[in-house]
């Protein structure tokens, strides 16, 4: 709509009258001086006065038109606030409307709902009495405020609906001024927040509870470093004693004896690793696992590694084979945690190998990592365990490990290790046909880019 026409158009009409006016006005003065017993005179006057009526018709017309585009303006306008009081008392949010001093004037559906009071009925009543006791001191000084502030916004407070049970709102206040600035009434969103109160506190107190939980692991880690300390000393001195007595007083044992002390040694052995693994899969659970890094030739890491393996698998006369891209392959890394994740790997694959090789390979690959695959023509895994062979304490074919023994921590420890260095280990098997890890890494390690576990 143009907003300038209504009164451009006053102007115009304004100037009609004018004329219609000045006209009446001359030939009234013109009758008053003049005799009226000549007709042509009088003819003249009467054309005059034709021509003023004329005029003035077309000013009634121009009014006419005025007040259509008036009343058209009107209907817009009606219109436009019939929307605005749709939306008022549709809006999902309270909303309501007083005067300085809290007395409610207006309330949408919403607000009613919230303080369980009928829309007609909340008109004249005073939004304090829905204010807590405890509360309302504060809210008669927000209301003073409101005097010299425009807004308050998202302000979190209690207020109590008729009976029921008081509920979390969180309210925002806007003023509305008169043309003088003054402050007349108050605009109020009032919004439930109860149920994010309550997600609030449920936050909180799973946060507190992981703090605890955070705490707990951090003992038990404590704990469990305590004891393998513990459990490794008499350990030690087990294996050291049994193997002093394997090596150097053999022949004065009978056979039997001598199998027996045999079996000291290995069983002492196999609990060590068993302490140093669940040592290593508390450290790395608990973010304590600290890498040494050190420049070193994962080549011949590998080759001196698969040496000291290679008496486990010819005990099943299986073949280790290695395959290297290169003769020496510097890299970055930690050098004790990179064997421990190969004679994993090695140790698996012998353990579940009853016939055929094992392949030890290692490629370089693109943007400075590297992989280390171990294949192996062993039982397999079948692809519903593939899933959760990493996860700890996990066997694939429970029967089946129980006679291989055990734990099950091997794999958990060997992914938070590469994981730890930055790399990343997969699977890839099928039952009967072998299996084949695949760990890649980068081939330098920085200790500020390595993954938080
Ligand atoms: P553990 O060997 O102590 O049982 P691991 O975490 O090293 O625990 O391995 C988890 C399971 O994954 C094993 O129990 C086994 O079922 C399966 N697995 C691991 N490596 C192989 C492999 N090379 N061939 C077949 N199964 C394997």
């Amino acid at each position: 709509m143009n907003e300038t026409k209504p009164s451009s158009d006053r102007g115009k009409i304004a100037k009609y009258l004018d004329t219609v006016d000045q006209r009446a006005a001359d030939l009234y003065k013109n009758i008053g001086d003049k005799s009226l017993d000549q007709p042509k005179l009088a003819l003249s006057y009467l054309a005059a006065l034709a021509n003023a009526l004329e005029e003035l018709r077309v000013v009634e017309e121009e009014i006419c038109r005025h007040n259509e585009v008036l009343q058209q303006a009107r209907q817009e306008l009606e219109n436009e606030r019939h929307r605005y009081q749709e939306l008022f008392d549709f809006a999902p949010d309270g909303y309501l409307v007083t005067d300085i001093h809290g007395k409610i004037h207006d309330a949408n559906r919403a607000a009613a709902e919230l303080l369980n009071v009928p829309q007609k009925y909340l008109s004249s009543k005073v939004l304090t009495n829905f204010v807590p006791e405890e509360q309302r001191r504060v809210f008669r000084s927000l209301l003073l405020q409101l005097r010299s502030i425009d807004r308050i916004q998202e302000w979190e407070i209690s207020l109590l609906a008729r009976s029921k049970p008081r509920f979390e709102a969180a309210i925002t206040v806007v003023t509305v001024k008169d043309s003088k600035g003054k402050v007349i009434a108050l605009r109020w969103l009032i919004r439930d927040i109860t149920a994010r109160k309550q997600m609030e506190a449920q936050l909180h107190q799973i946060q507190l509870q992981n703090l605890e939980l955070i705490e707990a692991d951090r003992v038990k880690a404590q704990f469990i470093a305590t004891m393998s300390h513990e459990l490794r000393t008499p350990l030690n001195a087990i294996l050291g004693f049994s193997s002093l007595l394997l090596r150097h007083v053999q022949r004065r044992f009978e056979p039997q004896q001598f199998t027996m002390i045999e079996r000291i040694f290995e069983n002492g052995r196999h609990l060590l690793s068993l302490i140093d693994d669940v040592l290593d899969f508390s450290k790395l659970r608990s973010h304590q696992l600290e890498l040494q890094l050190e420049t070193f030739d994962l080549a011949n890491l590998v080759v001196t590694t698969v040496e000291e393996l290679k008496p486990l698998g010819a005990k099943k006369n299986l073949d280790l084979q290695v395959h290297l891209v290169q003769d020496h392959i510097l890299v970055v890394n930690d050098r004790n945690r990179v064997r421990q994740i190969i004679v994993n790997l090695l140790s698996n694959a012998i353990k579940f190998t009853d016939e055929g090789q094992i392949l030890i390979e290692v490629d370089l690959m693109p943007r400075a990592h590297l992989t280390i695959t171990v294949r192996d023509t062993g039982i397999g895994i079948a692809e519903a365990d593939l899933t959760f062979i990493f996860q700890e304490f996990r066997q694939a074919n429970q029967t089946m490990t129980r006679s291989h023994g055990g734990t099950g921590l091997g794999l958990a420890i060997t992914k938070a290790l590469t994981e730890l260095i930055g790399g990343n280990i997969s699977v890839e098997s099928e039952l009967g046909q072998g299996s084949t890890f695949i760990v890649e890494l980068p081939c330098q390690v920085q200790l500020s880019t390595r993954k938080k576990l």
